[in-house]
């Protein structure tokens, strides 16, 4: 199987070809499909499989059908990832920046241990996809930075890291201002039966995907 298969929008297929990509792992295989039909994911799968472009590549190509749909309009965060680390948060933004550079987002990604000021600024300038760390994302919406109201998209990355990093509480905080209206994804190498408690609050009538 190409990435040519999986009905893939052309600057998508543009950007996959200057990585270098030829073949979808099978993660990618097996989600992109399922994520282009709209539907809820919980995908069971460890760093190294590819999972991020398997996430990052169906966002943009369903956030970009909703741009055309009004491409004017003012940019709100239509993305939400969260991610337990800022190595991880980092390298998340680096991938919706490469697999869109042929369209027309901006992203950008926040963390906590370092000052807030240029974070905020990059915010209010309005962004599309937002990558960000539980602690500094709440800290953020509490200061009135950031609004949740129009993520359409919500993935939470590495969930089983997420709760032995202590981060649950502030995960659930962050869940409980995601509007009812999305498509959400979970990600997690392992799952014990917290991880899968958490799965069920989030995901509604998810396909599930193992590798
Ligand atoms: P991840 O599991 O998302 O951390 O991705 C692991 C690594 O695989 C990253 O460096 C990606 O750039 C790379 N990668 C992801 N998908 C593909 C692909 N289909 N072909 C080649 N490399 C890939």
């Amino acid at each position: 199987m190409q990435f040519s298969d999986l009905d893939l929008i052309d600057p998508i297929l543009k950007a996959l070809a200057e990585e270098g990509y030829t073949t979808p792992t099978p993660i990618q295989q097996q989600a992109i499909p399922i994520l282009l039909n709209r539907r809820d994911l919980l995908g069971c799968a460890q760093t190294g499989t590819g999972k991020t472009a398997a996430f990052a590549i169906p966002i943009l190509q369903l956030q970009d059908e909703e741009r055309n749909k009004n491409p004017k309009a003012p940019r709100r965060i239509k993305t939400l990832v969260l991610t337990p680390t800022r190595e991880l948060a980092i390298q998340i933004n680096e991938s919706f920046a490469a697999y869109g550079r042929h369209l027309n987002f901006r992203h950008t990604v926040i963390f906590g241990g370092v000052s807030q000021h240029a974070q905020v600024n990059t915010l209010k300038a309005g962004i599309d996809i937002l990558i960000a760390t539980p602690g500094r994302l709440l800290d953020l919406m509490n200061q009135g930075f950031v609004s949740l109201r129009d993520v359409q998209f919500f993935v939470l990355d590495e969930a089983d890291r997420m709760l032995d990093m202590g981060f649950i509480h502030d995960v659930k905080r962050v869940i409980a201002k995601l509007p009812e209206r999305r498509q959400s994804l979970f990600f997690s190498a392992t799952m014990p039966p917290d991880v899968a408690k958490l799965a069920d609050t989030i995901l509604r009538n998810p396909a599930k995907v193992e590798v």
